[in-house]
């Protein structure tokens, strides 16, 4: 039910904005945003191995990714420039890492890694964006990632006393990001969808969690863990040529759909929408914010429903009512300044007169089929008409 209400206030906002977008296109579109300038981070390197399991170096990895993630870029995206934080073996801080991407004024900043646990049993990729840890689990891949600063000479005066064990710190690193989430959201959404369809990867989902390296960047930027090393099939599989071609194009792929809905005309659109969801959902957990991406990346649809509806009164009943127990999914709307009480949302007409013997045997003898278009009373016959059923 929470669900559906923010689903129509989001279709208003929607409609404010295309409207308002509509107005803007008189003007020619000088402006047009355009994801010209990718940053590219192999994670790790030079003194700083990242993860270490059966003698596989994260750094190693990551780097080979990332060089060939870029050349895909390079390749299909003639327009579209690419900047490496590191090309070879070297150690880079990471405050360096952020300041390459800074300086570039890049558009997107994508870190790419592998993951280790202390079990050999998970495995799956995980695509992170910066923001609040949800789960201790989360927490434990960002302390993780950020302990290469205690390789750093000089960290303590470069990140201002931060100490990548403190939860407390994280969380306050982790609302500098805030502006781009929800480019970075959708990016990391593309990513994980990749990964899942093209690659047939476990998608273990879009998280948050505090990276230093991505609260250090001033555009949209994801941390990709493309998979465990610590998990001997999935090493194996990261450790071939072929793997690591294939997680490449899954992330360039990524990329350039990502690309192609920033660039287009209502992209501002797709922004409100986005901004919209992301204040008024507090993302749980990666379903949750996969959910919301699918929403805002999906155009609304006409949602028609069939319903029973059994009751109008002129006063509002409770929905505890006892004469609604054994009702199911039950809810009330207003119409024609009468309170309505319906059972059910079904896709057919005929699935909802199934359901009116239920509504029935529950002594509502005068129980009949009504119709919802975008949860708006339309009539019935409109309604199959427009369902074709
Ligand atoms: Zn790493």
């Amino acid at each position: 039910m929470k669900r559906k209400i923010l689903f129509f206030g989001l279709l208003g906002v929607l409609f404010f904005f295309s409207a308002h977008h509509l107005k803007g296109q008189m003007a020619p579109d000088e402006n047009m945003y355009k994801v010209r300038t990718v940053v590219i981070d192999a994670g790790h390197g030079g003194k700083d191995p990242g993860a270490v399991s059966g003698g596989v170096l994260e750094k190693d990895i990551a780097l080979s990714i990332a060089l060939k993630t870029g050349a895909y870029i390079q390749e299909n995206l003639p327009d579209v420039k690419v900047i490496y934080t590191r090309k070879d073996d070297n150690f880079v801080e990471l405050h360096r890492r952020a300041g390459i991407a800074n300086e570039a004024q890049a558009d997107l900043f994508i870190s790419i890694h592998c993951n280790a646990n202390r079990s050999s049993k998970p495995y799956g990729t995980e695509t992170y964006v910066m923001g609040l840890h949800k789960s201790q689990a989360n927490l434990e891949v960002a302390k993780k990632e950020n302990a290469a600063i205690l390789l750093e000479e000089d960290y303590e005066s470069e990140y201002e006393g931060y100490d990548p064990n403190l939860p407390e710190n994280t969380i306050i690193f982790s609302l500098f990001q805030n502006a781009h989430l929800n480019q970075s959201l959708v990016m990391a959404s593309m990513v994980e969808d990749q990964f899942r369809e093209r690659v047939k990867r476990h998608d273990r989902g879009v998280k948050q969690a505090g990276f230093l390296v991505l609260y250090r960047t001033t555009m949209p930027g994801v941390l990709i863990e493309t998979g465990f090393l610590t998990n001997p099939a999935e090493r194996k599989f990261l450790n071939t040529e072929q793997g690591q071609a294939y997680i490449a194009s899954a992330i360039y792929r990524a990329f350039k759909n990502y690309k192609e809905i920033q660039e287009e005309e209502n992209n501002r659109v797709s922004d409100a929408f986005a901004e919209v969801v992301a204040e008024n959902i507090n993302i749980e957990d990666s379903e949750t914010i996969q959910e919301v991406v699918e929403e805002i990346l999906t155009p609304p649809a006409a949602e028609i429903y069939f319903s029973i509806q059994f009751l109008s009164s002129k006063h509002e009943k409770s929905l505890d009512a006892v004469e609604f127990r054994g009702i199911s999914d039950l809810r009330m709307y207003q119409h024609m300044g009468l309170y309505k009480y319906t059972s059910g949302e079904f896709a057919t007409f005929e699935q909802a007169q199934q359901h009116r013997n239920n509504v029935i045997a529950k002594g509502f003898k005068d129980a009949f089929v009504v119709a919802f278009r975008n949860g708006e009373r339309i009539k019935t016959s409109e309604a199959r008409a427009m369902t074709g059923r």
